[in-house]
Parts: C-alpha cells; sequence; structure tokens
C-alpha cells in the first residue's frame, strides 16, 4: 500500500499496526470510525464505499413519534415503522421512543431481513412494529390513526 508498511501507514492514521493487520485479515471493527476516514482520504478511498457492516433497523413500537400510521380499507391499522442505519451486530434502540429496534421480520419462524420503506415483511406478510391486541381488530381504527397524529404533534410541534 503506497510503499508504506503497516506501522508507518498506522501511524499515519492514528491506529496500531496490530489494529491495520486485524483490518486486513477482515475484522472490520478493529479500527474506529475516524481512523477509517483518516485511513479513506490516505489512500484515496471514496470515504462512502466504507460501510462497516450496516443494516437498516425500524421501530418496533408502532406508536413512537417517529412512525407512519395509516388505513388499509379503512379498517385495518398499519404501521410503516421509523428505520435508521446501524452495525449488524448491534442492539440498538430508538432515539425517539427508547423502543427496541430490530433488523429483521418479528416473526421467529421467518426473520427476514427488513426492507425499508415497507409496513410489513415482504416474506410473510407479519408487520414490522409490534401491535398491541386491541389493534388486530380496533372498534375504530381512524381514531388510533388521528390520536398518533396528534402525539406525533405533541412530540415535535415545530416539524409538523
Ligand atoms: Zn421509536
Ligand atoms: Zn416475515
Amino acid at each position: 500500500m503506497l510503499g508504506l508498511s503497516q506501522a508507518e501507514l498506522g501511524s499515519a492514521v492514528g491506529c496500531s499496526q496490530s489494529a491495520l493487520s486485524r483490518l486486513e485479515n477482515g475484522q472490520i471493527d478493529a479500527i474506529s470510525e475516524e481512523v477509517a476516514q483518516a485511513l479513506c482520504g490516505t489512500l484515496g478511498i471514496d470515504p462512502k464505499l466504507y460501510q462497516p457492516n450496516e443494516v437498516t433497523f425500524c421501530c418496533t413500537n408502532p406508536t413512537c413519534p417517529q412512525s407512519h400510521l395509516y388505513l388499509i380499507n379503512g379498517s385495518q391499522v398499519a404501521c410503516r415503522p421509523w428505520t435508521m442505519k446501524a452495525q449488524a451486530d448491534s442492539t440498538p434502540h430508538c432515539p425517539a421512543c427508547g423502543g427496541v429496534m430490530s433488523s429483521s421480520c418479528l416473526d421467529p419462524k421467518c426473520r427476514a431481513p427488513l426492507v425499508p420503506g415497507h409496513a410489513f415483511c415482504t416474506k410473510c406478510g407479519q408487520p414490522y412494529a409490534e401491535f398491541p391486541r386491541d389493534w388486530k381488530q380496533p372498534a375504530d381504527p381512524k381514531k388510533i390513526v388521528i390520536e398518533h397524529e396528534q402525539n406525533k404533534k405533541r412530540f415535535n410541534p415545530v416539524q409538523s
């Protein structure tokens, strides 16, 4: 690499030679995000190409102030969950509501990876958000959606 030894490259970007050696062996988390950016700069690589194992997670809480509720056929409540990127092996919590986030279908028998922008698993049809029992056949589905919109405004009055 540029005629530099690992030790020289390491001191140029601010990490140890052993970390670079682990990185070269495929251990992508051996270096920090900052070192990764510096490394891309030194080696002339577009930092956007460096994606350390990130996948999309969604908030499984349907009443999250970031989730989008809507009605299907006027009778069924659906939730397009809020999504964000995080390390594949992490267990992030939603910054908006503190809820559990998931990168896959909630059905333990399916576990298909999340498809961003969808409300339901594209493989088995299970909602990505964990619905309360009384949402499956709600007496007044419209009310659930309207109340959710009101809660969102309360959470972030500037945006809406
Ligand atoms: Zn949330
Ligand atoms: Zn599924």
